[in-house]
């Protein structure tokens, strides 16, 4: 397969690159295909005889040898619809897309099954990542069924039990006095001398590729055909970026026609950069103070390209909104009661369709999908780790 780097922003292409993900007008590069080459064996038809793995997409993958995939038997999640719900709820059609049932309990297994089997083909050994959690663990499971040494920086008050299972894998466990970004500082400043490649959101072309079978996958589940509506907790933002890269390719390859759904971020109040700019209409700004949410995924002050996230939603007819902690329990409860068992984010998107239905946004003949990105088990109260905390990559050099 062809594929090449293509700057969301100004459009300039270049070949493809393993540590390049900034062009140099600021915009962010993302993987374009050959996608008439792809369309030769990738097609409907043969979809039905591959694998039920996110890998049946391989073609929109960028990986050259087979022998590289690093799979743990991800993607091809349950799409469940919830007909209870929707006689309470003013709804015709609303589905949940099961993504903690992927094999580290959260949606970024997708991402790191692409990201580590990219940084195979590339012969890397050493990877690393700051994460507020579930990218960690899935990162740690991936480098250790691929034979690669793992190192994680979480924040301090990362959910116990995924700093167990980080430690769990094998991989190099730490924790960090502050948030995600302070944990991204260390890697940055220890990158070069240790010899770490870094799949941090946006700093390497795989994980929003992985990211992007959500949305390939939503659409065949659904019979070839887009939902009215996307509702999806937002940190990083690799997800919203992914899943409409997918739908865009869908498009070019004929596969669907008809409009794009329109995109819902969730954030929680407190931690919200993404509703702000939405909101305020001017560029993205991010803002590192003041940080009061909750220690989730959507924990995130300063994603890498924020403005193309926006971008996306403004393009898409979507919106944005912040939900409070109180609201992302009752969504717990209330997914709780229909079978799922939904992390913080995963409740916090219905919380979100709640506040939509009730402004109007969403109309009963919508039809709406809501990403449960990992389940309510990895994030109960956990006391047991005696990790030393670190502040600063020289802290880290002295304790290693
Ligand atoms: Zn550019």
């Amino acid at each position: 397969m062809r594929y090449g780097l293509s700057c969301k922003k100004c459009g300039k292409q270049m070949a493809f690159k393993i540590r390049e993900t900034k062009c140099s007008c600021g915009g962010t590069l993302l993987v374009e295909y050959d996608l008439e080459e792809a369309g030769w064996t990738l097609t409907k038809e043969n979809l039905k005889e591959r694998d039920t793995a996110m890998w049946r997409y391989r073609e929109l993958l960028p990986i050259h040898k087979k022998e590289n995939i690093i799979s743990l038997g991800e993607g091809w999640t349950p799409l469940v619809r919830l007909h209870r719900a929707e006689r309470t709820l003013p709804l015709q059609k609303l589905w949940v897309k099961r993504e903690e049932q992927n094999p580290t309990g959260s949606f970024k297994s997708r991402g790191f099954s692409a990201a580590v089997s990219i940084a195979k083909e590339h012969n890397i050994q050493k990877v690393t990542v700051n994460s507020n959690g579930n990218a960690g663990s899935a990162l740690a499971a991936y480098a250790g069924h691929a034979g690669m040494e793992a190192f994680i920086f979480l924040p301090q008050d990362c959910p116990g039990i995924i700093v167990e299972e980080c430690k769990h894998y094998g991989a190099h466990t730490f924790l960090v006095d502050g948030l995600i970004h302070d944990a991204g500082k260390i890697i940055v400043d220890g990158e070069k001398e240790q010899g770490w490649y870094n799949v941090g959101t946006l700093k390497e072309p795989g994980r929003v590729e992985g990211k992007k079978t959500m949305g390939l996958e939503l659409a065949e589940q659904l019979n070839w055909k887009f939902p009215d509506v996307i509702i999806y907790p937002t940190g990083g933002g690799s997800g919203i970026i992914g899943m409409w890269n997918a739908f865009q390719q869908l498009k070019q390859l004929g596969f669907i026609h008809g409009d794009f759904p329109r995109m819902v971020s969730i954030q929680e109040k407190g931690c919200q950069p993404i509703v702000n700019a939405l909101e305020s209409k001017e560029a993205f700004k991010p803002r590192t103070h003041g940080v009061r949410s909750s220690p989730t995924g959507m924990r995130v002050p300063s994603p890498p390209d924020g403005d193309l996230i926006v971008s996306i939603l403004r393009q898409s007819g979507g919106t944005a909104i912040a939900v409070t902690k109180d609201e992302i329990q009752q969504g717990k409860a209330a997914l709780g009661s229909y079978g799922i068992s939904s992390s913080p984010e995963g409740a916090a998107t219905w919380a979100g369709l709640i506040h939509l239905i009730d402004q109007g946004w969403i109309r009963p003949t919508d039809e709406v999908v809501l990403f449960n990105t990992s389940h309510a088990l990895k994030y109960l109260p956990w006391n047991q780790h005696h990790l030393p905390v670190i502040r600063d990559y020289q802290e880290w050099v002295k304790l290693t």
